[in-house]
């Protein structure tokens, strides 16, 4: 059955549409889901490409009030294969403007749409899809902002200006990455130089293609009429209500894949699934699940469940100090490798300690369900790269973690999960195999493992909290809803 909230109109219709990338369609699915089951009817959006792949894992064929389109995919490779991170970035956003524009404007401005399905009344957009947030605006379609980070990172970029200001950024050519930065406001004492977002590091002068990208981001924060976070009230009770005083109204709704689950929606849909697809899984990657069966077999809380997101590429160097420092703790380990996640793995040199401390206690897929592994009694630390979606989905599991980040947001949500949080260890800028052994002992083993736990668990239970009847997200959920079809059509139709 239906959600019966309390509306104003009945007849609503948002397009959600993502960024192309996993960690960018998971959240915003969990919301398009979330929404057509509260009587708002749902357009989502993928590249034509994201849709092909996550039609694999999910049924993508139309409901009631949720239907599913496509754009076509940006032009991507080639050159520009060789650019740097913010340049390859800047371009992708280019290429899709002018590859997705007329598809993306037509789905926004059909009015002749099948059955009882009315005009798109708003967008809600990926804070960092350029081109979604400005043609909406161009067309008149009123905007809310997704922003897929974290807020303490989203925080942490918007305080650019002020950071140029106190002279941290552009990092001095020899800088202790160890000192705390002023500059971020709600955040003194707590971020270090290294904590920053990865771009920081890289800017040389403020007229660095780093900065346009970072002001990119900032300015769409305050286009839309709204933000939306995957986060909860509990996690920023100082920075949220900093960000709010500059922002507009910020909805904190998450975390989104335990509200889905609060609402049963996977059970409401089972009877209707074409077989063999998951009605939750928005999955971009087939998902193997022999490892679930291994981790059947492993006891209580004995297992590190390693997995470095969607996007880090890392050198067989590195991989093999993780590796080594794995195998030498003497733990069990469940390591998620993407086969592309190794640059150059022809070349690597797989010893024999390495083979057989595997096979005794270790198990290696390429993609495994990530949030199934995390529940599993069996897993007692996650080792990961601190995306926001892995991070979120270890705290709901009350998984102690251990955070290796790579770029962009990790930085800050690994010191937060660290230092604000406590519910793990940071282990940014090195992976020496001495320190992958002594961090894993550390989690895995005595006094520190004890006190993560228990953390662990008590953030465990907040974020339950937040979803349950009268808790914090779910309240905003409702708000947002009523928002949302509150929402007059602005093109006199
Ligand atoms: N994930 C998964 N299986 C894997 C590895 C990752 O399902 O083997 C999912 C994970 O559950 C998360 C997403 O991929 O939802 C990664 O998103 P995150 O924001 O953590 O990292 P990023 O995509 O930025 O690397």
């Amino acid at each position: 059955m239906e959600k019966n909230t309390s509306s104003s109109s009945s007849a609503a219709h948002v397009l959600i549409i993502p960024f192309p990338a996993q960690g960018h369609v998971t959240p915003m699915l969990s919301l398009a889901k979330l929404l057509s089951f509260s009587g708002v009817f749902t357009t989502f959006v993928n590249t034509e490409s994201i849709h092909r792949r996550l039609s694999v894992s999910s049924d993508l064929t139309d409901r009631r009030r949720l239907r599913f389109r496509a754009v076509p995919d940006p032009l991507t490779g080639g050159a520009d294969e060789e650019l740097d991170f913010s340049s390859k970035f800047i371009k992708l956003q280019e290429s899709m403007r002018s590859c997705s524009t007329e598809a993306y404007k037509k789905l926004l401005l059909t009015e002749e749409l099948a059955g009882e399905w009315p005009p798109v009344t708003c967008v809600i957009a990926d804070g960092i899809l350029d081109y979604a947030i400005e043609v909406a605006g161009e067309v008149g379609i009123p905007t809310l902002v997704f922003r897929t980070s974290s807020p303490c990172c989203a925080w942490a970029f918007a305080s650019l200006p002020s950071l140029i200001h106190h002279g941290i950024i552009p990092f001095p050519a020899e800088c202790d990455m160890d000192e705390i930065v002023k500059g971020v406001e709600g955040m003194e004492g707590i971020l270090r130089r290294r904590d920053l977002p990865s771009f920081m590091r890289m800017v040389k002068s403020t007229e660095d293609n780093y900065i346009k990208l970072m002001n990119g981001f900032n300015s769409k924060l305050i286009i839309g009429k709204a933000i939306i976070f995957n986060s909860f009230d509990a996690l920023d009770p100082t920075i949220l209500p900093i960000m709010s005083s500059y922002y507009p109204p910020i909805f904190t709704i998450g975390p989104l894949h335990l509200l889905t689950k609060f609402f049963n929606i996977s059970n409401e849909k089972e009877q209707e699934q074409e077989p063999g697809k998951n009605p939750c899984s928005s999955s971009l990657r087939q998902e193997d699940r022999a490892c679930m069966t291994w981790l059947d077999n492993q006891p209580d809380k004995s297992v590190i469940y390693v997995s470095f997101g969607t996007v880090t590429v890392m050198s067989p160097e590195k991989f093999i100090e993780f590796w080594y420092g794995l195998v030498n703790s003497g733990h069990r380990f469940l390591w998620a490798v993407r086969e592309d996640m190794v640059k150059g793995k022809q070349e690597m040199e797989v010893t024999k300690e390495m083979e057989e401390g595997t096979k005794e206690r270790g198990c290696m897929v390429e993609w495994v369900p990530q949030k199934e592994v995390l529940a599993h009694r069996a897993v007692g630390c996650f080792l990961t790269h601190s995306g926001w979606n892995s991070t979120i989905e270890g705290m709901v599991a009350g998984v102690p973690m251990i955070c290796w980040p790579d770029l962009v947001d990790q930085m800050v949500n690994s010191r937060f999960v660290s230092d604000v949080w406590r519910i793990g260890l940071d282990m940014k800028d090195t992976c020496d195999r001495n320190i992958v052994e002594r961090m894993v002992r550390e989690v895995m083993e005595g006094e520190i493992a004890l006190e993560l736990r228990s953390s662990a668990a008590r953030m465990a239970d907040l974020a339950r909290k937040s979803v349950e009847e009268n808790g914090t997200s779910r309240v905003n959920f409702d708000s947002l809803v009523s928002y949302i079809k509150s929402i007059e059509l602005p093109r006199g139709s």
